[in-house]
């Protein structure tokens, strides 16, 4: 069998750059400009095990071998850039977002909205072929051509949830998360995948269906890099002791199994 990790998923090269699991820039925010001695611990929960980072440049937030350098550091730049964008807009605007639960890509870029939340669109394009390509599952044609094309039908999409659960484990220390990729059996004998990551107290999840898409409507509206507004969705665990047996287990025991917030 092909190991798909040693090929770049996008060109079909060499396989010779890593790619981050979560964005560098993101984890890097946790660790600037907070003196070390008092910094908050940030955490990685990856495959659900609590990993306590100590730099932006630990391993355990990179897929090696994914692609080459090229896709990686120039065809893909212009993704990872909308990217931060959107973010450090999060960063100044999480109020809002929390209140209206829409994010209008015309607040963030003006006129330049469409291309950028295309760009924005490929950047998850990005993150969810990595994912697959590190776990030896081909990438889907329809996904791989979102990465060169202005316009596509992809089976992709990417919803927003705001998780008010992460404001209370967020609180004295920083939690990350890469959600594990889960199979979804599809009706027409498919396999489709749901996986996705956070950033402070929002989710965003990829789904991919090429069949009977369904969704958990309260997670937020389906956006396909084709919109100019999203909505989001919203999540809190209603169960107080799930709820306070997660934030236990983030705070008093890193590096162990803990109990994943729900997507
Ligand atoms: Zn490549």
């Amino acid at each position: 069998m092909t190991d798909l990790n040693k090929i770049c998923w996008i060109c079909g090269n060499q396989a010779d750059s890593a790619e981050h699991v979560l964005k560098r820039s993101d984890v890097s925010k946790f660790y600037q400009p907070t003196p070390k001695q008092n910094r908050d611990k940030v955490f990685f929960l990856k495959e659900q095990i609590l990993l306590q980072l100590q730099s932006a440049k630990s391993k355990h937030i990179k897929y090696p071998n994914v692609l080459c350098a090229k896709c990686n550091n120039e065809t893909t730049q212009p993704f990872d850039i909308a990217y931060s964008e959107f973010i450090n807009w999060y960063d100044n605007h999480k109020n809002d977002v929390e209140r209206w639960r829409t994010i209008d890509f015309y607040d963030i870029w003006g006129a330049h909205w469409g291309l950028k939340q295309s760009l924005l669109f490929k950047y998850f394009a990005k993150a969810f072929g990595c994912r697959l390509s590190h776990e030896n599952i081909l990438v889907p044609e329809d996904v791989r051509q979102i990465i060169s094309q202005d316009t596509w039908r992809s089976g992709l999409c990417v919803t927003f949830t705001w998780n008010y659960d992460l404001i209370l484990v967020n609180s004295g220390h920083k939690i990350m998360i890469s959600y594990p990729l889960k199979p979804v059996h599809l009706p027409n004998g498919d396999v489709g995948y749901i996986a996705g990551h956070t950033y402070d107290c929002l989710v965003i999840t990829y789904y991919y269906f090429t069949h009977s898409p369904f969704f958990d409507e309260h997670l937020g509206a389906p956006w396909s890099g084709n919109g100019r507004s999203v909505y989001l969705g919203w999540h809190s665990e209603k169960d107080e002791k799930k709820k306070m047996a997660l934030i236990d287990s983030v705070l008093t025991s890193p590096s162990s199994k803990i109990i994943v917030p729900n997507l």
